[in-house]
């Protein structure tokens, strides 16, 4: 068992929660796109693929619970459907969303700590997080519509 599943599965115990086979198969899918930010719909595709008895239900409800155990992120990226990625404490990134052919890119620097600083300066109020979304047009799409 791979470190990341037994930190999963440690999560899960804590608040007795059991790692059932079927959440073991959402789990393990989720692990295998890791550079994904799959839909549960595109999770359930896949987790059927090898374990055809699972339901959509099922995978839904998966999903719930492991965002709500902060073991994964929920995202939207406005295209009417939640994403999940796994939730890192230590480590978040931001998410560049092109508006042409809706590839998903990850942003690793965060910049905006200093602006964070300066809100709790300049308001008074302590920011823990935030998030944002860029808009736009990735590289290829704008390769395209140049030539
Ligand atoms: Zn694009
Ligand atoms: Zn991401
Ligand atoms: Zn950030």
């Amino acid at each position: 068992m791979s470190r990341r599943l037994q930190d999963i599965l440690a999560k899960l115990q804590e608040r007795d929660y059991k790692l059932t086979p079927q959440r073991q198969h959402v789990v393990q899918v989720l692990l295998n796109h890791t550079d994904k930010h799959l839909s549960a719909e595109e999770v359930y595709g896949l987790v059927k693929a090898k374990n055809p008895d699972i339901g959509l239900a099922t995978v839904y409800r998966t999903l719930e619970l492991l965002s709500e155990l902060d073991v994964l992120q929920k995202l939207d990226f406005g295209d009417g459907r939640s994403r999940y990625e796994f939730a890192d404490e230590t480590h978040h990134h931001h998410h560049l969303i092109c508006l042409s052919c809706g590839i998903v890119e990850e942003l690793e620097e965060d910049l905006l700590e200093p602006l964070e600083h300066r809100v709790a300066e300049s308001r008074g109020f302590l920011v823990t997080d935030h998030q944002v979304k860029f808009y736009g047009y990735c590289r290829a799409c704008r390769q395209k519509n140049d030539a």
